[in-house]
């Protein structure tokens, strides 16, 4: 094979999660007439409503004299026009907000755009001085563990735990008294609705974290990748939150249109010009079809109204029959916790003294003929031991009610099994 650079060494390393999708890929490919009940899949479910609005939206694309344009010419790197004016007329009217045209970069996913904050802004500045990447809560999306080609740069911090015992549930909270923002930090980002956890970090959380950052001129990345107004993944009230220093990024991903590769960031326009600068160099533009099509769904108001009234219903549904399944199943003396399901589409559950790890006991549902995907790469840039990264799983609710079900019962029968045998 040929040498590597660091970069290339650092980029052909596939973080946490992907390794785990290997054995589970491996799992079913041998499973030899066995079935399994699949929770690892983070792909959204293709609910015929919202497929049906992407069709129209290519019909009419297709019909329209727009498409040679769209599809037969380069564009600018900041993204197709007509879906620049449909999110600044979108997000002004909504949120009452003065947003114009240089506040807004398309990218090609949102991942790429998390890729081109980590390394415009993380990393080693040309005096030489580190710039962290502040993860304010871990656990966060396991995808920030891949962003940047400097490591070192990614700072996470762990939480405080809100438990309620007698329910069984938990929430994560930032740790204030821990959590620190500086001329050291060169960003700030979390999700918001969590994947992993479904937690929502409150609308009073976030402007303190952009308060702390205001002074040094940080920026925070809040990831909307499940929030409102599409594809308004969040079951608890939220407000997406605007200001100076933050940075609000969506994606189209979980709206249905995690093929096209839509990402979308709304922000102060000088951290907007460097991010479009370094995607100029990198792909020259994001591809065309998937923005024209997502123009016509926004500016008509009908991605907003199938989110609202389809998308996030069919998750909180499944949260519910996942969370009612547990509180019949799991056994009362167990100290398990599910975290409140606030949002996004998986359940994230923590065995408290689990006496194994959770790639161990992720091995035995397996025999269960159960999969989820065990918790310790959702950590990404946490540098410290902490037990409980490998006491938590995540499970996601793109399978049907009757499969959670199922598939819960089996899991309580063998958390049972295992701390009996502890
Ligand atoms: N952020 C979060 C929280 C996600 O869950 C995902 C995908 O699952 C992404 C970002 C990346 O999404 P995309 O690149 O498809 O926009």
């Amino acid at each position: 094979r040929p040498a590597l650079t660091q970069f290339g060494e650092q980029m052909s390393h596939l973080t946490g999660v992907r390794a785990i999708m290997k054995d589970i890929i491996e799992t079913l490919r041998t499973a030899q007439g066995r079935e399994f009940i699949n929770l690892s899949a983070g792909n959204p479910v293709i609910l015929p409503e919202v497929e049906q609005l992407w069709r129209d939206c290519t019909i009419e694309l297709l019909d329209s004299p727009e498409y040679g344009e769209v599809v037969c010419r380069y564009g600018s790197s900041q993204g197709y026009q007509p879906l620049i004016e449909a999110v600044i007329a979108d997000y002004n009217q909504r949120y009452g907000l003065n947003l114009g045209d240089r506040n807004i970069l398309i990218t090609p996913g949102s991942q790429s755009l998390y890729f081109l904050a980590a390394n415009a802004l993380g990393g080693y500045t040309t005096d030489g001085r580190l710039k962290q990447i502040v993860l304010p809560l871990s656990p966060d999306y396991t995808g920030y563990g891949g962003v940047t080609l400097i490591p070192e740069a990614l700072r996470a911090y762990r939480p405080r735990l809100e438990i309620d015992a007698a329910a069984h549930r938990f929430k994560y909270r930032p740790n204030f008294d821990q959590l620190e923002i500086n001329a050291t930090t060169g960003f700030v980002l979390f999700s918001r609705p969590c994947n992993p956890t479904g937690n929502v970090l409150t609308d009073d959380e976030v402007r303190k974290i952009a308060a702390m950052a205001e002074p040094y001129d940080v920026p925070v990345f809040v990831d909307s990748a499940y929030a409102p107004p599409f594809p308004c993944l969040n079951f608890t009230e939220m407000t997406p939150i605007f200001g100076p220093n933050i940075v609000h990024c969506t994606s189209l991903s979980k709206a249905g249109l995690p093929g096209e590769r839509v990402g979308i960031a709304i922000g102060d326009e000088r951290v907007i010009q460097h991010l479009e600068a370094f995607l100029t160099n990198l792909c020259l533009h994001s591809p065309r079809y998937g923005q024209a099509i997502a123009s016509r769904a926004i500016r008509s108001g009908r991605l907003a109204a199938i989110s609202e009234q389809v998308i996030r219903p069919h998750y909180q549904q499944k949260f519910a029959a996942l969370e009612a399944t547990l509180d019949e199943a799991m056994p009362t003396n167990l100290p398990w916790f599910l975290h409140r399901g606030e949002g996004a589409i998986f359940a994230w559950l923590w065995l408290k003294d689990l006496p194994m790890s959770d790639w161990e006991f992720y091995q035995q549902l397996k025999q269960a003929g159960v999969i989820v995907v065990p918790g310790s790469p959702f950590f990404p840039g946490l540098q410290e031991d902490w037990t409980h990264t490998q006491e938590c799983f995540r499970i996601s609710l793109t399978a049907s009610e009757s499969e959670l079900a199922e598939a819960m019962r089996r899991l309580a029968q063998v958390a049972d099994r295992v701390y009996a045998q502890s």
